[in-house]
C-alpha cells in the first residue's frame, strides 16, 4: 500500500503547490483511491500530474465530510473520470449529491463501518458536529488511519477504526482539527491516541502549528512532518 498526499496546507516539494485543504492517493493492489480533493481543482490537478497522478486512475474517491477545502476538485476530478465511485458519509448535502451525481457516476453513502475496497474500510459516520468518516487500510504491521479534519474528534475516529478492524494503528495521518484546543486540550487528545496504541503520527491540514509542535514532542522520531509530496509505502497485510 502507497500513501502519497496530494493537497494540503504544507508542501514539502518546491515544485508542487500548497494551499489549505486536503486530498491523498491510497495505492493498494489493484485498487487506487482518492481521499477528498482539495480545495482548489487547479492546484490539485496540478500537484497530481507533479506527483504522477491522473484524475482518471482512481476507481474510488472518498470524500471524508462535505466541507468546501475537501470537495473544491470534485467536479474537476469526475470530468476526467466516470468510472470512479464516489464515496460520501450520509447526511451530506443535497447540493454535494447532485453534483456527483451531474457526472453520471455512482454514489455511496457510508453509515456504519464497511469495506470500501480489498483491505480499506470506511470507519462509518462518527458524530459530532459534522458527519464525518475516516479510512483505515489495512498494511501487515496493523492498520494506517486517514483521516480528513477529523471535526467529530480524531480519537473517537480512531476508536471507531479500532472497533472494526481491532488491529493497531501503525500511523494516524491527516487533519486532526486541533487548532483552537489548548495546550492541555491537546494533551488530552494525546493520551487518548497513545491509549489507543497510535504508533506513529503525521498530522497535517487543520491539526494546527501549536498542536503539531506537541505531537512531534510527544512522539519523538514516530512523528512525521507531511505535506504536498510525502509518499510511503507498506507491505500489505497479504504478503
Ligand atoms: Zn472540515
Ligand atoms: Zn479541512
Amino acid at each position: 500500500m502507497r500513501l502519497t498526499i496530494l493537497y494540503d496546507n504544507m508542501s514539502i516539494r518546491t515544485d508542487a503547490q500548497e494551499d489549505w485543504g486536503f486530498a491523498c492517493a491510497i495505492e493498494l493492489p489493484g485498487t487506487r483511491m482518492l481521499f477528498d480533493t482539495g480545495a482548489d481543482p487547479q492546484v490539485l490537478l496540478g500537484n497530481m500530474q507533479t506527483l504522477g497522478f491522473g484524475p482518471d486512475g482512481f476507481d474510488f474517491v472518498v470524500i471524508s465530510h462535505d466541507h468546501w477545502d475537501h470537495t473544491g476538485g470534485l467536479d474537476a476530478v469526475l470530468e476526467a473520470n466516470s468510472n470512479a465511485v464516489v464515496v460520501v458519509p450520509s447526511g451530506v448535502s443535497g447540493e454535494l449529491r447532485d453534483r456527483v451525481l451531474s457526472h453520471g457516476v455512482t454514489l455511496k453513502d457510508v453509515t456504519v463501518g464497511t469495506q470500501i475496497a480489498p483491505g480499506a474500510f470506511s470507519t462509518g459516520v462518527v458524530h459530532g458536529g459534522v458527519a464525518e468518516h475516516a479510512v483505515a487500510v489495512r498494511v501487515e504491521s496493523g492498520m494506517v488511519v486517514v483521516t480528513g479534519c477529523a471535526h467529530p474528534g480524531v480519537a473517537g475516529m480512531v476508536a471507531a477504526a479500532r472497533t472494526m478492524l481491532a488491529d493497531g494503528v501503525e500511523l494516524l495521518l491527516g487533519g486532526f482539527h486541533l487548532e483552537s484546543f489548548d495546550g492541555p486540550g491537546v494533551a488530552e487528545v494525546i493520551r487518548d491516541l497513545h491509549r489507543l496504541g497510535v504508533a506513529h503520527v503525521a498530522p497535517c491540514h487543520c491539526t494546527g502549528a501549536e498542536a503539531i509542535q506537541l505531537f512531534a514532542e510527544a512522539w519523538g522520531t514516530s512523528f512525521a512532518r507531511v505535506g504536498v509530496g510525502w509518499s510511503k509505502t507498506w507491505r500489505d497485510a497479504s504478503d
